[in-house]
């Protein structure tokens, strides 16, 4: 069994973000407070700041927009930095990008709403990641739904509070996790709410 010694924990408030590191080995629990909140998520390797996961070669190396326990979270460089080991929702997307400023600003006509893109490199910021652009995200717990046409339509979170997934780092990686904001739209059934990370031991 996995050895569950719980090594950090950090509460994402609503509408923040928040990073940890996950060296080599250990876990990363993902949970879903209240239930229905979407993580939006990206992961650099620790060592190579010039890696990180990357959805667009993730659908590539799993052929699928889908993702399964087992599969790996693969990089810009086609390896896996995580693996999800634990997966109790089934429903997560790698295919919209994070919300941020323009989003509510051309779709809603906000200039201040909170967004996902810069919650994430606030929480980075302390971590002193060399990147040009902050990259895509895997977005856990979000239900997009393709309908006969193919065209993609938002549905509320699958997640029950408590829903979590579980994933093992396989080098040293640095991790950041911003609890959506998007208040305006069905994909956190439109209530913002925490989540959790924890990191655990290895076995
Ligand atoms: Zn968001």
């Amino acid at each position: 069994m996995i050895g569950n010694r719980v090594k950090e924990e950090v509460l994402i408030p609503a509408y923040e973000g928040r990073a940890v590191v996950v060296p080599k080995g250990h876990y990363l629990c993902i949970i879903d407070v209240e239930g229905q909140q979407v993580g939006d998520f990206v992961c650099f390797n620790r060592d190579n700041h010039g890696e990180h996961v990357s959805p667009v070669h993730m659908r590539s190396s799993l052929s699928s927009i889908r993702l399964k326990e087992g599969d790996g979270l693969y990089s810009n460089l086609r390896r896996p930095l995580m693996t999800m080991v634990k997966d109790t929702v089934g429903k997560h997307d790698f295919f919209f990008p994070a919300c941020d400023y323009y989003r509510y600003k051309m779709d809603f006509g906000l200039e201040e709403h909170p967004n996902c893109h810069d919650n994430l490199e606030k929480a980075l910021k302390p971590f002193d990641l060399k990147y040009d652009v902050l990259p895509d995200p895997i977005n856990w717990f979000m239900n997009n739904v393709l309908d006969d046409e193919g065209d993609y339509v938002i549905e509320p979170p699958l997640s029950k509070p408590g829903d979590f997934v579980m994933l093992q780092a396989l080098v040293d990686v640095v991790v950041a996790v911003s609890a959506c904001s998007q208040d305006l739209a069905p994909v956190n059934g439109w209530k913002v709410t925490p989540l959790k990370l924890q990191v655990l031991g290895g076995v």
